[in-house]
């Protein structure tokens, strides 16, 4: 027997975390944080200390109370005793929050699984915001690449890449004892790899999977135009090309294919596209791993912003060490402010308070990142916050953005060419509507084992 149980991932977008049961095999399936995990009892200061472990979630029921699992440190204080993990593997699929943030919890000793990319991103963004991105002191990390198959007991699990909003994105084959099992992640087929997406589909389609569990992020929104990143690509550059003063841009320093969207229309339009130091950190690291990313030391089209350091300098010394190796493309807020016109620059909302030392004349700024952020309730301070540094400079405010999920059309066309005999639907709210795709659709619930 086959069982799942999910203890993040059903019914909410994300905080995937569902374990796979078959016979004595047992793995994770990703292992992630809910979007809303903790909100109910934390606010702004009002945090966990370091040195908690989970007794003050378990207080909140916010983690499961799950046996050998948890590291010796997570259950000290609480009332599970520590015992040798009964986990097999971990396999996360790609270095999105939602995915991974909750394997500093495990064990150290429980094996886990990643792409090559999910692991270089990982170490990039601990090294640059070590409070938001930890996965623990993990002794067993264990790197893949699309196409391999990897033995955990009787299982095989096949990684196959993905195109997603952020590199290095998989979706699993996972071989059972009752047949081929399909993990999507996350995905989408409306991006510049969505090659590597169809060569998942078929590959999954070719396994005849007796079960699929299924993104469904974008099912709930109707009818909507389908977004690509060529059209956001073109119309960032239409924007650039009217514009008549300094472009700001604001999308994810982990979208990369954004990157070169924006990348691309700047350089066709004749200008600079400027970054800062942490931004260019990124890009420089993962250049061995994404051929196609420009070289941000060699490129004359990049330019690297280093912001007034608290000496009120620019000195070497005002800066951390992996940022120096960017000194020599350094431009400062007077370079900009100069060049205005000339200048695409990434401009992210806790960055805001550059404006006022660039004192931008007939701005633009185009928001590139989730709509959430502009329609959701739970966002009106933080976008009247942004509303008022618009009206403040007279800066003329665009969206340009396309989402990194399937849309529903293309959903639908997923699974009716992987063909599953059963669907279970996750990283959703609106489960029940893929009946209308599905005869066979089975709908998990938090915490609750599904047995196939
Ligand atoms: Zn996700
Ligand atoms: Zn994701």
């Amino acid at each position: 027997m086959v069982s799942l149980t999910f203890y993040g991932g059903a019914n909410e977008i994300g905080g995937n975390k569902i374990l796979l049961e078959d016979k004595d095999a047992r793995i994770y399936l990703d292992f992630g944080e809910s979007f809303d995990f903790g909100e109910d009892y934390f606010y702004e200061y009002l945090q966990p200390r370091a040195a908690h472990g989970l007794e003050v979630y378990f207080e909140f029921d916010l983690m499961p109370k799950v046996p050998r699992l948890y590291s010796k440190k997570m259950v000290e204080r609480t009332e599970l005793k520590y015992e040798k993990p009964d986990i097999d593997a971990v396999f996360i699929s790609h270095s999105h929050s939602d995915h991974v943030n909750h394997l500093e919890f495990l064990d150290e000793s429980i094996p886990v699984y990643m792409g090559h990319g999910t692991h270089k991103i990982l170490e990039i963004y601990h090294k640059l915001y070590p409070q938001l991105v930890d996965i623990g002191e993990h002794q067993n990390i264990n790197i893949f690449k699309s196409g391999d198959k990897i033995k955990i007991k009787h299982l095989v699990i096949e990684p196959i890449h993905v195109e997603h909003s952020i590199p290095g994105a998989y979706g699993f084959i996972v071989h059972t004892s009752r047949g081929p099992l399909i993990y999507t992640g996350d995905l989408r087929l409306h991006g510049p790899q969505n090659n590597m997406t169809h060569e998942f589909i078929e590959k999954a389609a070719q396994s005849k999977p007796y079960a699929m569990l299924s993104e469904g992020t974008r099912m709930g929104s109707e009818q909507e135009h389908n977004y690509t990143e060529l059209e956001v690509e073109e119309k960032v550059e239409g924007i650039i090309k009217a514009s008549k003063g300094i472009v700001f841009a604001y999308f994810s320093m982990s979208n990369i294919d954004r990157f070169m969207s924006f990348y691309r229309a700047t350089v066709r339009n004749k200008k600079k596209l400027v970054v800062d130091s942490k931004f260019a950190y990124i890009l420089d690291s993962l250049k061995d791993k994404i051929p196609v990313l420009p070289d941000v030391m060699a490129d004359d089209n990049i330019q690297i912003y280093f912001k007034l350091a608290k000496s009120g300098n620019h000195e070497d010394k005002d800066y951390k060490v992996y940022e120096r190796k960017f000194m020599p493309k350094m431009v400062t807020y007077q370079d900009v402010s100069r060049n205005q016109k000339n200048i695409v620059m990434h401009m992210s909302f806790n960055k805001l308070v550059e404006l006022v030392y660039l004192q931008p004349k007939n701005a633009d700024y185009i928001y590139s990142s989730s709509e959430h952020f502009l329609e959701g309730d739970e966002n009106e301070a933080e976008r009247t916050v942004l509303e008022n540094w618009m009206k403040h400079f007279g800066v003329k405010f665009h969206k340009a953005h396309c989402s990194g999920h399937a849309s529903k059309q293309d959903l639908e066309r997923l699974i009716k060419a992987i063909n599953p005999k059963i669907l279970i639907p996750i990283h959703t709210q609106k489960a029940a509507d893929f009946k209308g795709f599905h005869v066979n659709v089975k709908i998990p619930e938090r915490g609750k084992m599904m047995e196939l």
